[in-house]
């Protein structure tokens, strides 16, 4: 099974993905903590040039092209081998990502970023993606205390921004409401992860 953990910068998600592999490890299932952009050797290459050091030299078209390779190499390199042999991949972060960060400068409509996915990685989906949901004021002051000295981000982006990026995940998870769930990541990150293992249940079986 694939699951993908998504949301704006701030929002817990890198400790979720990691308190989400665990409690699935304990159900014994094998499972790969990954993410995105990254992942395996070739695709981790790939997100230096995309958010360490190099993050103003590209147009966004060069950026999409780059996200989207990143996933190519991800896939084929990991995520669709484990899938086939039954195992469970956890990425922090997957398509929807590229869908609302891609999207928000208005160059790119989500038919092209689709359409990228599908030419790099067969259009996988995730089975499920949950959205940690959070004010984003709140979720900007989280990260803010995080990445004092962290250059792992794209620069320049302000606060319109994340809120268009929150209001397209949360409009996924209207147009998926199966696939794509809205968690509310003011709680605890154990109350987080409860929520998010209660909804895996049917997949867990
Ligand atoms: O929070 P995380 O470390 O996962 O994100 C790395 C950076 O990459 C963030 O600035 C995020 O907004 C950006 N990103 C993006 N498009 C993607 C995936 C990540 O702009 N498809």
């Amino acid at each position: 099974r694939f699951i993908s953990l998504e949301g704006g910068e701030g929002t817990g998600k890198s400790t979720q993905a990691k308190a989400l592999a665990r409690s699935l490890e304990s159900k014994g299932i094998t499972v790969h903590l990954t993410r995105e952009p990254g992942g395996t050797p070739g695709a981790e290459i790939i997100r230096d040039l995309l958010l360490t050091g190099h993050e103003d030299k590209w147009n966004m078209r060069t950026e999409a092209l780059l996200f989207a390779a990143a996933r190519a190499e991800h896939c084929q390199s990991l995520v669709v081998p484990a899938l086939e042999r039954g195992e469970w991949i956890v990425s922090d972060r997957f398509i929807d990502s590229s869908r609302a960060y891609q999207s928000v400068s208005g160059l790119l409509n989500d038919a092209d970023i689709m359409a990228l996915h599908k030419v790099g990685s067969g259009g996988l989906m995730p089975d499920r993606t949950f959205i940690l949901d959070l004010p984003e004021e709140v979720a900007a002051r989280r990260a803010e205390a995080r990445d004092r000295g962290d250059s792992d981000r794209i620069g320049g982006r302000d606060s319109d921004y994340h809120h268009s990026v929150m209001a397209k995940f949360r409009e996924y998870a209207k147009d998926e409401p199966d696939r794509v769930k809205l968690i509310d990541a003011a709680q605890s990150p154990e109350d987080v992860t409860t929520d998010i293992m209660h909804i895996l249940n049917d997949l867990i079986g």
